[in-house]
Parts: structure tokens; sequence; C-alpha cells
């Protein structure tokens, strides 16, 4: 049976098994490859579905997955939502105290885990009293390693034994289907509910040829995190188009990927530009990777560099750059090239592709600037996004003080301020809490990264403003060299590049050596940290103190 008519997820899975009972959904694990068919994957949900009622919690439960990406945190996507229950998704790397906030937030009943993430799962826990709602504990495989946790069982013995048929039932679409937190930059994670419509829009949006095409013969492998904003949906969308699915396992190295690519003839596949940059130092030290069966690879979460999308290009894999987030389930835009700009020369092209591209169908969107009047899309003004539209979220579980905040008529505010061109591209110039204001102008601290990024012996940068008497705030440039680089030659170098492209006002005052920029739990750069982190350097005036000058590393 479907087990529901409207906007809802069964539908999905149901058209999946009639229609490619034999495709695959492969997995790599630390035994090695594992794999079945659509068929074995359905029947496997639908004992789970049944094992979660044997625990006695309500049909509207909240269940949380602590995993990486692999078949069963797969069969865990279907078989939560399309009971009535809440798929939580919760984010491994957060810090603990944050990690508590969320299982108390939205009150867990059954957490699945990873053997790998068991301890991170059980320190978290310890006397937290956030985990008093917890009743059931299940850990991903065939047994239970030694654990604090309780009650606890292993997922095979969980699901063993039970009916691989389902009696699914009629859902409400507006009934909440998922969950993330987004990774609290700024304060405590917020809460963002997915329910079955937005979920199933998101879907169809992201199967338009305007967002993420797939189909039947087309082999999808997310590398982006399933904790992280459903995998940016993918492992619906690819069920929806009955794709065969391949799930990387857990802390997957670029050789692994290779691996699965070469394999699995992998098509389509997605993740943070760090991902791809690990895979492009394994070919280039020398390592033959055999990519011909990919087309697509798809690059968000944070800015794609016009030098990856190049690169990619060279190899004949097509980049489709996408901007999204937490709050939009996530998709918002992706990086096609418009027809008319098809017989544009090369550079136009990277140039378009390297935005954040054009809205996906069904969203809307406005730009608002400082003095709260829409700018024009000319490609030059900037000021803040705004977007609504079906699979955007209207507020956070239960934070009316956030909601105040954040959303404005029914408008979500993303807190990305970007340019629009002409042609309607997007192009993210900084997040509203990162611009630099100098003198009354702003800086984009993104493109000042970008810039210093683009030299070679530069592995990462970040430029954060500091307080200035004169100015309000000057750009200060954190820099991450390349192993052996000489400091004051690359200082100099960078200094001639930035000169060569950008006014005289956004030339930094000064540029810190540093080991490592700070991650958030995303794999992002942590302005916030960078800037506690040297908070006690008193950075004010440009005045960098001896102890962090350029040359001392
Ligand atoms: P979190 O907020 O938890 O770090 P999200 O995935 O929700 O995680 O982050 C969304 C933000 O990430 C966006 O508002 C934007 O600032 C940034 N982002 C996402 N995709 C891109 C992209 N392609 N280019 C630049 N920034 C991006």
């Amino acid at each position: 049976m479907p087990g529901g008519t409207d906007q809802t997820l069964r539908p999905f899975l149901w058209r999946a098994e009639k229609l490619y009972p034999d495709t695959e959904i492969v997995s790599r694990t630390h035994q090695g490859i594992e794999r079945y068919d659509y068929t074995e994957y359905s029947e496997r949900t639908a004992q789970l579905a049944h094992a979660m009622d044997e625990t006695g919690v309500p049909d509207d439960a909240r269940v949380a997955t602590f995993c990486w990406n692999h078949n069963r945190h797969f069969e865990t996507y279907f078989a939560i939502p399309t009971t009535g229950k809440q798929l939580h998704l919760i984010n491994p790397l957060l810090p603990d105290e944050h990690i508590q906030y969320i299982v108390g937030n939205a009150e867990d009943r059954i957490i699945f885990v990873d053997p790998s993430l068991l301890e991170k799962l059980e320190g978290a826990a310890q006397s937290a009293d956030e985990f008093d709602n917890v009743e059931q504990f299940v850990v991903i495989g065939d047994e239970v390693p030694e654990t604090g946790l309780e009650p606890v069982t292993d997922y095979e013995s969980f699901i063993e034994g039970h009916p691989t048929d389902y009696d699914w039932p009629t859902l409400d679409e507006d009934r909440p289907a998922g969950m993330c937190y987004t990774s609290g930059t700024t304060g405590k994670p917020k809460g963002v509910e997915y329910t079955h419509k937005m979920l199933w829009s998101h879907t169809m949006t992201t199967l338009t040829p305007q967002g993420i095409p797939m189909a039947d013969d087309d082999v999808v492998m997310p590398v982006v995190p399933m904790f992280h904003v459903n995998a940016w949906g993918m492992p619906f969308t690819a069920t929806a188009a009955g794709s065969k699915h391949v799930y990387p396992g857990p802390s997957p190295e670029p050789e692994d990927l290779a691996h699965l690519i070469e394999e699995e003839g992998v098509t389509i596949t997605a993740g943070v530009p760090t991902v791809w940059l690990g895979l492009q130092e394994y070919i280039q030290a020398g390592n033959d990777v055999d990519l011909s069966t990919l087309d697509t690879v798809i690059i968000g979460g944070s800015a794609a560099p016009k030098a990856m999308i190049e690169w990619f290009d060279e190899r004949d894999v097509e980049v489709l750059h996408a901007w999204g987030m937490t709050e939009m389930s996530p998709i918002g835009s992706v990086g096609h090239l418009k027809s008319d700009l098809e017989d544009a020369d090369y550079d136009t092209q990277v140039e378009k592709r390297a935005k954040q591209g054009l809205s996906v169908p069904g969203l809307e969107w406005k730009v608002i600037d400082d003095e709260g009047n829409e700018i024009e899309e000319n490609g030059e003004d900037f000021g803040e996004l705004y977007v609504r539209g079906p699979w955007v979220t209207k507020e956070y579980f239960k934070r009316p003080e956030a909601n105040e905040e954040d959303f404005e008529d029914g408008w979500l505010k993303t807190g990305d301020v970007v340019t629009i061109d002409e042609d309607g591209y997007i192009k993210i110039v900084d997040r509203a809490k990162d611009v630099i204001k100098s003198g009354g102008e702003w800086i984009s601290s993104v493109e000042l990264e970008n810039a210093i990024m683009a030299h070679d012996d530069v592995k990462e940068a970040a430029v954060v403003g500091v307080p200035h008497e004169r100015w309000q705030e000057r750009p200060v440039a954190f820099v991450v060299p390349m192993e052996g680089a000489d400091p004051t030659r690359l200082e100099r170098e960078i200094t001639e590049m930035i000169e060569e492209d950008y006014p005289k006002w956004w030339m930094p005052d000064d540029f810190i050596n540093i080991d490592e920029v700070p991650k958030t739990a995303t794999g992002k750069f942590s302005k916030k940290d960078l800037r506690e982190e040297y908070a006690d350097q008193d950075l004010v005036e440009g005045q960098v103190p001896d102890e962090a000058a350029p040359d001392d590393d």
C-alpha cells in the first residue's frame, strides 16, 4: 500500500519498490561493501517500523540518529517518517553541550548510533538530564560494544524476526517528518522541523532540470553527511527517481571515494568543497582515478572556488554549485547555465557558474539593503537575501525569540548578504554578521578570503573585521600557508594580488599566520572562534601585537 495520499514521503519509496525492485543500495562499511536492492531495503524498513512500534514509543515520537552515511541510516530515513514519527538527525560533530541541548529540546525517544560514535554519545549523555526521555538506544551493527548507555540493543537484533511488510498509515502532509538543528555558529543550535509537504516539495523542485535532476540510470553518492540537512535531500530524491544509491560509510578518505566512484560507476555525487579538494590532491599526487562515469558533482555548503570548477571541467565532469540552508530543507539555488549563456566565452560562463546560482522553481526571493529597501538586481548593489517557499521553514522549534529575529512577514531572513545580477544569478558576498564596515563602506570578507586563497601557497584564509577608532572596522587576514612557504614572500605576493584587483581600502591591515582556521561542526570557517581566540591579543586599530606578527608562525 502506498500509505499516504497528498504530499507525503511514502509514495516515493512505494514507486521505487514497484518499478525498480532490483536497483541497488550500496554501502561502504568497516567490514567491506554491503549491497542489496530496493526490495530488501523496503522489507528491512518495514521490520524497522515494527521494531519501533514494539518499544511502545508514541506514533508521533521524535526518533534520532547519530550516524555516518550508510544503508542502515538510509533505512531510518523512510521507516521513521512514514510511520508518522519524526526523523531527527543529530550532527555528531557538535560539542557535548549542544548535543545535550538538542536531545532535550527535541525530546528524543529512541537514538540510533554508530559504533564509532558511541563513545561520543556516551560522553554527551553522561549525567545529562536531557537524555531522560530516551527509552531505547540502538547501536548500528550486529553486536553491542561495551557501553554505559541503557537500555541498549543492536540494530540487527532490533529488527530481526519482524514482518517484512507494514500497514503504512495515511498521513497528513503537514505532519512533521524530519528535523535538523543549525550548527549554532551564534548561540544555541536552532531546531528546524520538516513536514512531509516540505520534504515532498523539496524533492520535486530538486528533480526539475533547474535543480539536481536524477534518473533511474543514475548512481547517486551523497558525501555530504546524512546528519546535515538530510544529506541535501539526496536520499529522498534518489529514491523518488529510482536511482542506485551509494553511501560512503564512516569518515571516507579520498581513496575510498575514488574506489566507490570507479567500482560502483557513480554518476552524481555531492559534498562541500573540502571533500573535493581532498580528491583533487589525491589525484594530483599521482593516483590514477577513473572519473569517466561521473557526470555531475554538486558543491555547496561554502563557496565552490572557480579553480575547482575548472579542474572538474578539464575532466569532463560538470560542477553544479548550489546554495542552501538548514532552514530551507536545504536547496535554494543551483548554478545552471542559462541557455542564452551557452554561446558566451568560457571565462564568462565559469564566472556565472561560480556564483551561487539561479533560484530553483517555487522559491521567491527579495534582497533588502541597510535602509530596508529592495536593491536593484544589477550585480553590484547588495543586501540581505530573504526567501520564502513551500520547503522553507516558517519558524524555529520552540524558539520564539529567534523567530522574531530571523523571520519577517512570512519571509526567512537568510543572514546572507548577496548581489543578484541581470541574469538572476545570486552571489553571496558575505554573512551579514561577517561583512566588514569600514568608513561607511562595506568590505566583503569572503571576497578577500577567496582572493588570498587563490595564491598557490595558501591553504586557508579567513578575514575578520576588527574594531578601529577612525574607520569603525578594518580587515585583518588570518592565513594558513602551505608547508614550506616563506611567509614574508607570501605576504608580499598576496598584497600585490589584492592591490591589483581591489580598492586600496580593502587591503587588510595585517596578515597573521596561523596553523589552521577553526571550523564549525559542519566544517565551515568559524570566525566567531577565530575572533575569540585572538580577542586577548587586542587586535584594535589594526595594531597587531608582536607575538602574532606575520612571520611568527
Ligand atoms: P549551518 O548554518 O548550520 O552552518 P547551513 O548548511 O544551514 O549550516 O548553512 C547555511 C549557510 O551556509 C548559508 O546561509 C550560507 O551562508 C552558507 N552556504 C551554503 N551554501 C553555500 C555556497 N554554495 N556558497 C557560499 N556559502 C554557502
